[in-house]
C-alpha cells in the first residue's frame, strides 16, 4: 500500500504528494524540518521538537501555517493512517511558494507544510549492538547551525563521505573541534568518567536527544561537562557516542579507523541508551 503523505492540508498517497517547483523550499532551501521518533506508534519528546520548530521558524521570520497544537495532531493522525509502529515522522515547513524566484521575502504567499512517515526499529537496530564508525570531516556549513534549516548539502557531502567510507557517521571539525555529527550530536566519556559534549551556540544544533540525555544523566549523578573536544581527546576516551532522534544513543567504537576504548559499545554508551529508551516510552504521546 503507497504510504500516506500530508501536504497542506490534505492526506495523500506519497507518489501523489508533490509541491510546486517555485517552492522556497525547493530553489532556496528557505525553510526548516524536524524529525521525531515514534515508538509502539507514539511520538518521542515531541515537545522538545515543536519548540525547536518554533524557534527555527522565528529565527528565519516564518510563521507557521498551523498551530503546534495542530501540528502534533497531524502528526498523529498520519502515524495512524500509515500504521506506523516504530520509525520518524519528518515534517517540512517553507516559504511557500510564489509567481517568481525572488530572494526577498515573498508577501501574501502561504507557507508550504509537508511530512510523511518512515519505519525504522530504533530500538532494535543492528548498530546499538556493534557500534558504529564515524570518519572525521572539515565542518564547512553556515554560522548559524542552531536553526534547524534544510540547507543540508555539506552534511550530504559529509554522509556521503562517511557512507563511502563504510563509516556510520561524520563528524564534524571546526578549528580542532569537534561540532557535531551530520545529523547527530558527539560526546565522549572521559578516562574519569566525564561525559563531555559541546555546549549549545551557533555552531551546533540543539539536539533534543542531547537535551535530555543530558538530564537524564545529570538526574543520575552522572558528571556532564559541557565544552568541545578534540579527535585525539576522543581518541584517548573511555567511550564515545552520538545521540539523535533516528539512533536515540548509539556507541562509536572507531573514528577515522582508529578504536576508540576497546572498539565495542562501552558501558555508559549502552546505559545511557536503556535510560533513553524508558525516558522516551514513559513520556511518549
Ligand atoms: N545535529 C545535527 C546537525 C542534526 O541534524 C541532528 C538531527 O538531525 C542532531 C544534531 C540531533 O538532534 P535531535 O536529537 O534533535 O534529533
Amino acid at each position: 500500500m503507497d504510504q500516506i503523505a500530508y501536504v497542506n492540508g490534505s492526506f495523500v498517497p506519497l507518489s501523489e504528494a508533490k509541491v510546486s517547483i517555485l517552492d522556497r523550499g525547493f530553489l532556496f532551501a528557505d525553510g526548516i524540518y524536524e524529525v521525531s521518533a515514534v515508538l509502539d506508534g507514539k511520538l518521542i519528546d515531541n515537545a522538545s521538537h515543536l519548540a525547536r520548530l518554533e524557534r527555527s521558524v522565528g529565527e528565519i521570520s516564518l510563521a507557521l501555517p498551523e498551530t503546534i497544537q495542530r501540528i502534533q495532531e497531524i502528526q498523529k493522525e498520519l502515524i495512524a493512517r500509515n500504521k506506523l509502529v516504530n520509525g520518524m515522522v519528518y515534517l517540512e515547513v517553507t516559504r511557500g511558494a510564489d509567481k517568481g524566484r525572488d530572494f526577498a521575502f515573498p508577501k501574501g504567499v502561504k507557507p508550504t507544510l509537508v511530512m510523511f512517515t518512515s519505519e525504522k526499529d530504533i530500538v532494535n537496530a543492528a548498530s546499538a549492538k556493534t557500534g558504529i564508525g564515524v570518519i572525521t570531516v572539515p565542518d564547512i556549513r553556515w554560522a548559524r547551525r542552531d536553526i534547524k534549516s534544510v540547507a543540508l548539502l555539506a552534511q550530504v557531502l559529509a554522509k556521503q563521505a562517511a557512507a563511502e567510507a563504510g563509516a556510520g557517521e561524520a563528524w564534524m571539525i571546526e578549528d580542532g573541534l569537534v561540532t557535531e555529527g551530520g545529523s547527530s550530536s558527539a560526546f565522549i566519556l572521559t578516562q574519569d568518567d566525564v561525559i563531555v559534549t559541546r555546549p549549545n551556540s551557533n555552531s551546533i544544533l540543539p539536539g533534543c536527544t542531547r537535551k535530555a540525555v543530558k538530564m537524564l544523566a545529570e538526574e543520575r549523578q552522572l558528571k556532564v561537562e559541557e565544552r568541545p573536544f578534540s579527535i585525539a581527546e576522543a581518541l584517548a576516551a573511555k567511550e564515545a557516542f552520538i545521540t539523535s532522534a533516528s539512533v536515540f544513543v548509539q556507541a562509536v567504537v572507531s573514528i577515522d579507523g582508529k578504536k576508540v576504548g576497546s572498539g565495542t559499545p562501552g558501558p555508559m554508551a549502552n546505559r545511557l541508551r536503556e535510560i533513553y529508551v524508558d525516558f522516551a516510552r514513559s513520556t511518549s504521546v
